[in-house]
């Protein structure tokens, strides 16, 4: 038998719709989303563009999906995307950047999830005997590097160097409300220097699903050809809009616990013995070294605490707001047994 789950700490995907969610999907008014005829998903996307500081917003049904959208919008079949090593675009995207939009990766370097200006603009290709520089992408937070943030001067200097080479610059944003938490800032402040930015309202803000693709009118309006294309062209998603409304509405305030509950999360782990780069715990996430990873979070999860094995000897936890103090509590006692 497997025993009531104490907390589930495998990604900050698994929360269920909160009752004014369940509310307000009952309630939304509807409409057919690929004629662009659905009111909620409408107010959506106008809300997010609004707070990104952009134009017009695209509303689908992940973050993948906006991203590949992304670099379908921006670039031609044999260019190149530079992006942070270890970006969600390329690592764990199933290789979408290929097979749809005939483009490759650069990785740069990016301690703690931040790349160096100067490292962009090196990694920029534009000899005859080289696939060209398509675009920039930056991940904010960075998922792999542990949910670390950028400052919003880096942005600016990245910024200075793609508009300096005429690329456009594209932020995955999936927990970008994250970053904005974390450094005090207004999303805009984070958001408004990018071409197009990606949002997720699924991972912390808590909607069931979906993702705000936003940029200039034009952009969505090709955009919205692309989503089609990959099978994203949803009809009365007014129900899911407004279960994502409200998660705008309630989510960017319970970020904060959630960082806070990192925190002792990661300090109790480094007691019990188990590495962790505090440096890199900067808002949601806790990565650990396990020696025997998958064994050790199959045991723990026998005990009621799931979590993310994602190496040999890397476990990856995810707080989100349906982990309160008590449940923390709970969950640190085992995995600190
Ligand atoms: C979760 C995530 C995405 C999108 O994932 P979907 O499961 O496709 O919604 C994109 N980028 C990062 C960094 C993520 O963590």
């Amino acid at each position: 038998m497997t025993p009531p789950v104490i907390a589930d700490l495998r990604s900050d995907t698994v929360t269920t719709p909160t009752p004014a969610m369940r509310e307000a999907m009952a309630q939304a008014p509807v409409g057919d989303d690929v004629y662009g005829e659905d009111p909620t998903v409408n107010a959506l996307q106008a809300e997010v563009a609004r707070l990104t500081g952009h134009e017009a917003g695209l509303f689908m049904p992940s973050g993948s999906m906006t991203n590949q959208v992304a670099i379908a919008l921006h670039t031609r079949r044999g260019e190149e995307v530079i992006c942070a090593e270890g970006s969600h675009i390329y690592e764990w995207e199933l290789g979408m950047m290929a097979t749809f939009s005939g483009v490759v990766p650069r990785f740069v370097p990016a301690p703690l999830g931040v790349p160096a200006p100067d490292d962009v603009r090196a990694a920029i290709r534009r000899s005859i005997h080289q696939s060209p520089t398509g675009m920039i992408s930056l991940e904010n937070t960075h998922n792999k590097a542990g949910g670390t943030v950028i400052a919003p001067e880096v942005l600016h200097q990245i910024r200075a160097v793609a508009t300096g080479e005429g690329l456009p610059l594209h932020l995955d944003g999936a927990r970008v409300y994250n970053a904005a938490v974390a450094l005090g800032a207004e999303l805009r402040e984070i958001t408004g220097m990018f071409d197009t930015v990606s949002v997720c309202l699924s991972k912390g803000l808590g909607a069931p699903v979906g993702s705000v693709l936003t940029g200039s009118a034009a952009a969505m309006k090709q955009a919205h050809r692309y989503r089609k294309m990959m099978g994203g062209g949803m009809r009365q998603a007014g129900v899911l809009a407004a279960a994502a409304l409200v998660a705008l509405q309630e989510g960017p305030a319970r970020l904060a616990g959630d960082h806070r509950r990192a925190r002792v999360l990661a300090e109790a782990l480094v007691n019990a013995g188990f590495s962790v780069n505090l440096a890199a715990v900067q808002t949601n996430i806790v990565y650990a070294t396990v020696p025997d990873a998958a064994g050790r979070a199959a045991t723990w999860a026998e005990r009621g605490v799931l979590t993310n094995a994602l190496g040999p000897q890397s476990v990856r936890f995810v707080l989100h707001h349906q982990i309160d103090d008590e449940a923390l509590d709970r969950a640190i006692r085992v995995l600190t047994a």
